[in-house]
């Protein structure tokens, strides 16, 4: 069940970094090719169809959509990435002030990048890690469409990114997602309230774990019964 974005509500679209939000205690951004999945993801992570809706809608793609989860905490959706039908001129402000966002936002705790599972660690996927690396924060990759691949399958996919990850950061994470069979919600948000230091509640203990009833105190007014 999601609900750490459940009270997730748009805020702005910023087109520089002084369209922005001021900063705030804590925000993650999710970033990914065009296409990878990543406003599936976001509205899965959401329980909410249309949240990166906004981010879709014309005028939009390019820009910083900022979503606030209330009390200085925020999610912020990164424009796609690598979408070929993107002219060159659209892609470099891009890199500037996608840039500049991740390298220089305090309230930034981490990244998410959405990845398909069937293409993970492209070369821009790479070039994003690079570029963030120097900010020392973690990377948390969301291999999604896992229920495109068999399980086997997708646990050596799995495997093999976290082996590469590893050799970049040893604070970077990956875990398997699936928005169609809402898979991986739960990791997700494991990692997510860590970073924007949100306590989660505890998981409802199993029902069949019941106390065994104590035997009934008799014949002892009610105020010495313990
Ligand atoms: P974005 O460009 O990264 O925001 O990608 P979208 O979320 O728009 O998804 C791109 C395409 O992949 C759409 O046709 C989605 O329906 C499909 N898609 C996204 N997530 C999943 C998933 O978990 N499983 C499957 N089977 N398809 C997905």
């Amino acid at each position: 069940m999601s609900i750490l974005f459940r009270q997730a509500a748009f805020q702005t679209s910023a087109k520089e970094l002084k369209d922005l939000p001021p900063e705030g205690l804590a925000e993650v951004a999710f970033a990914g090719r065009s296409n990878a999945g990543k406003s599936s993801a976001l509205n899965t992570l959401a329980d909410h169809k249309r949240l990166a809706f906004v981010s879709k809608t014309p005028g939009r793609t390019q820009l910083i959509n900022h979503f606030t989860l209330g009390e200085g905490r925020a999610l912020v959706d990164l424009p796609g990435y690598g979408y070929a039908k993107v002219p060159a001129a659209v892609r470099a402000p891009w890199g500037r002030v996608i840039g500049d966002y991740l390298l220089t936002r305090q309230s930034l705790k981490g990244l998410v990048i959405v990845m398909d599972i069937r293409h993970p660690m492209t070369d821009l996927d790479y070039g994003l890690m690079e570029w963030f690396k120097p900010t020392g924060k973690p990377v948390h990759v969301l291999l999604t469409k896992a229920d495109k691949l068999s399980h086997g399958a997708a646990a050596a996919a799995l495997a093999k990114v976290r082996a590469e990850l590893a050799a970049l950061d040893a604070a970077h994470s990956a875990q398997l997602f699936s928005s169609l069979k809402k898979s991986g919600v739960e990791d997700a948000e494991t990692v997510l309230a860590r970073w924007l230091d949100i306590a989660l509640p505890a998981p409802k203990p199993p029902m069949t774990q019941k106390a065994p009833k104590q035997p009934r105190a008799r014949n002892k007014p009610w105020h010495l019964k313990q």
